[in-house]
Formats: structure tokens, sequence, C-alpha cells
């Protein structure tokens, strides 16, 4: 028999976009929603997204592009709630949405304020009940439920909880992972917590004159000869280090072993930089200046700085420069190396790696394995995605399946 709807009550901590979308979906289902959020709004981490534009997902959604424990099961997540639900939903609150030619997707806005603002009026359309500015500062088992302690001294009692408090990243946006231990009361294993894609720290004495460059290319992280994981992408140069998502997406890599053992090797002739190795071969016994080979896919100042090092000059004709100078000027662009020295903290990194292994989780309702009437999603599990919109689908599609099921009586 269906429970009268005053007992069916489902309380969420964290109003984020796993948060928002549990508390939607409960809603929807006829429960009384209560979402616990410390910050003053709901959303605040996502309107940082995309820096401003909400990357929402990917069209290359896949279990294999995330990292964490039992990500294969990722399948049944995405089955309940995948990509299409994330976009038809979103559609129907008023979000409307696009994809960049490489499949990102963000709102037709370009507007991250505009789709927290859609979240919380679906959500209020709904019935669910905001508690903003309130911390949950302590929670526990009671009887078949559980009781939460508020900021305050208040307390709450719900019979099914949904734990959507992120996890440390970014810590000015509201998530310290300070709920953590309590999930560990509640018999749940809690993995470190890492930074995840963060910017790499790195030697960068010798790439001084590099400060500020930005450049396409292929990045191997290394520990002695083997390849711990490799992507391609953009990546700037700075005073302390390498960032952008061709470096943060192996910087869950970097955190999670000691920084010594590491180098990074980037290819700076990878994709459409290729060309110059053609051109290389095309123009071999042409006067084409060298400086122009290289100009043909990497910025003057980068060519300088290259042909500097290897002590060539920029106009000598191609036909002159030996054949050994040329494959090993060719040989460093394919695999410039640097000393890693480990990450920047969490205060700098977009996810958290570590936390409440998904496998403590069932993947198609999000109940806890550990405590029945117990949800998790988003971040406060230990799945990281790559920059692009992985995280924020996971988050949208963890808190949808634990709120249709929490919803349900
Ligand atoms: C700068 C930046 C840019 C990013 N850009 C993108 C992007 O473009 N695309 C993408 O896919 N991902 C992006 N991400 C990652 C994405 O924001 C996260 O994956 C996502 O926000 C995780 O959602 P969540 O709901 O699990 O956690 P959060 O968004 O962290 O939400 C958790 C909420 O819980 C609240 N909370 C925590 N503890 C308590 C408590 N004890 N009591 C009450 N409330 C509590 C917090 O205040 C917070 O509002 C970015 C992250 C950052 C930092």
């Amino acid at each position: 028999m269906t429970k009268p709807a005053s007992e069916r009550v489902v309380a969420i901590i964290g109003a984020g976009p796993a948060g928002m979308l549990a508390g939607l979906m409960a809603a929807r289902s006829g429960a009384q929603v209560h979402l616990f959020e410390s910050n003053a709004t709901a959303g605040r981490k996502l309107l940082v997204t995309g820096s401003g534009r909400c990357n929402l997902t990917n069209a290359g959604i896949a279990p294999e592009k995330y990292a964490g424990s039992a990500k294969e099961e990722l399948n049944q997540l995405f089955a309940v709630f995948g990509r299409e639900e994330l976009l038809t939903l979103l559609k129907e609150i008023g979000v409307p949405t696009f994809h960049t030619e490489d499949g990102w997707y963000y709102p037709v806005s370009e507007s991250a304020a505009a789709v927290a603002d859609a979240l919380t009026a679906a959500l209020r359309t709904a019935g669910a009940a905001f508690h903003l500015s309130t911390r949950v500062v302590g929670l526990e088992r009671l009887g078949r439920g559980f009781r939460l302690r508020l900021d305050g001294g208040a307390e709450f009692t719900a019979p099914r909880l949904v734990i959507a408090a992120g996890g440390a990243a970014y810590p000015s946006l509201g998530s310290t992972g300070a709920l953590f231990p309590a999930l560990g009361e509640l018999g749940h294993t809690v993995r470190p917590l890492r930074p995840a894609l963060a910017p790499l720290v790195a030697e960068m004495r010798p790439f001084q004159r590099l400060q500020g460059v930005r450049l396409d290319a292929r990045a191997r992280l290394l520990r002695g000869k083997t390849t711990l994981g490799e992507t391609y992408g953009n990546l700037i140069f700075t005073p302390w280090g390498l960032n952008g998502p061709a470096v943060m997406d192996l910087s869950h890599l970097v955190s999670a072993q000691p920084a010594e053992d590491l180098t990074l090797s980037l290819d700076l002739l990878a994709g459409p930089a290729s060309a110059v190795r053609e051109l290389a071969v095309t123009a071999r016994k042409s006067d084409l200046p060298l400086r122009v080979l290289l100009q043909a896919a990497l910025a003057p100042k980068t060519a300088q700085f290259f042909l500097d090092e290897a002590r060539l000059k920029g106009d000598t004709a191609l036909r002159r420069v030996p054949e050994n100078h040329l494959q090993q000027l060719l040989g460093r662009l394919g695999d410039v190396r640097f000393t890693l020295r480990g990450v920047r903290g969490f205060e700098y990194c977009q996810v958290t790696a570590g936390g409440v292994p998904f496998e403590e989780v069932n993947p198609r309702t999000m109940e806890s394995r550990r405590a029945a009437g117990l949800y998790l999603a988003g971040e406060t599990l230990d799945i990281v995605g790559p920059c692009g919109g992985y995280n924020l689908q996971f988050a949208f599609s963890s808190g949808a399946a634990a709120g249709l099921a929490a919803g349900l009586w």
C-alpha cells in the first residue's frame, strides 16, 4: 500500500546539480522533498562551470571515459538516466541545449546562472522545500530513518536520505568533504580524497620564456618507461606548471602517487601539428626557412624557443640543415619532458577523486549497499570524468536515479 504523503519524506543534503536532480525527481513522484544547502542559493558551483557557460554533458559519454571503482556499472546508471534523458528534461524545464563540433553540450543561453535558475524554479513548482543557508553538521541512523543535526541546533528526521554534498573541490563554493566521517559511521568506505581535474605543478625554470603560451599537444604521463595515461588537448604554460584540459585530465593519476616518480611528456607535433613532419619531408630539399617550417604549427614564440634551445638559426634553408640536426629538433618537439612536482590543491581543482566507492551503491537506484534508505549521488562518490561535461552528467544522472528511487514508496 502506498504510504500517505505526510510519511513520504525525502531529505537531501546539498543543492548542487546532483541534489537538485534528486529533489526534482523525488518531488515529481509525490514525495515531500526537503533540500538542505549551506549556501544562500542553490547550485552555487554550477554557476562557475564551463567558465560560466555550463558545459552540461558530452556526445562521448561512456563508462570507459571515467575513473573510479566499478565504473563499468555506469552503463546501468546511464540506462536509467543518461544524456538523452538529461537533455529532454532540461528542455522541458526551459533549458534548450546545443553542442559544439567536438560534442560538448551547453545551454543555448550559454548561461550557467540560467540553468541554476531553471532547476530551482522546477523544484519549487514540484513542491520541494529549500532550507538555504542551513548546514547539516551531523547525521545518524534513527530506527529505519535518519536524523540530521543542523547548525543552530535544530534537528530534522526523515525515513529516506540522499547525500549529494559534493567532495572537497573548490571549498569556497560550499563543499568541503566534512560529511565523509559520518558516511564512514554509516558503514561506508571513504577512499582518501585527492584533487582531480587540477593543474599540474612542474619544474618550469627551463621553460620560463614560454609562460602564457597556449597550444594543443598530446600529453603522456610516465613513470619510468610505463605510460600511466595519455590525452590530447589544449594546455597553457604558467610560471608554476601546466594548466588546461590536456593536463587536468591526467591529474587524478598524478595525485594518486608520489610525484617524484613521474614525468610528463608533451608531443607538440601531434594532431594537426603533424603537418610539420610532413612538410619537413616534402620541403626537405627546398629553401624553406627552418623557422617557417616550425611555424607551420607552432606560434612564432614557441618556434623560436626550440630553435634557440637547439642552437639553430631560423632563417637557415631547410636543404642546408644537416639531417641529424633536423631529426633531433623534430624528436625534441615530439617529446618535451617535464619533471612533475604534483598537482595544485583543492582550491584550484574542479572535482574530487576518492570518496565513497561507486561499488557501494546500487548503480540503478544509487541506494547504499551499506544502509537501507540512504542514497548517494554526485561527487560524494569516487567517480571522476575528464573535462567536457562528463562530471556534470554523472552528477545529474546519479542525482536523478537517486531521486527516482527515493521518491518511490
Ligand atoms: C571551476 C569549475 C568548473 C567546472 N566546470 C565544469 C563543466 O563545465 N562541466 C562539468 O561537467 N563539470 C564541471 N565542473 C565539475 C562540476 O561542477 C561538479 O562535478 C559538480 O558540481 C558536482 O555536483 P555535486 O552536486 O555532486 O556537488 P556540488 O556541486 O559540490 O554540490 C554539493 C552541494 O552540497 C552543499 N553542501 C555540502 N556539504 C553540506 C552540508 N553539510 N550541509 C548542507 N549543504 C552542504 C554544498 O554547498 C554544495 O552546494 C567544474 C567544477 C569547477 C570547480
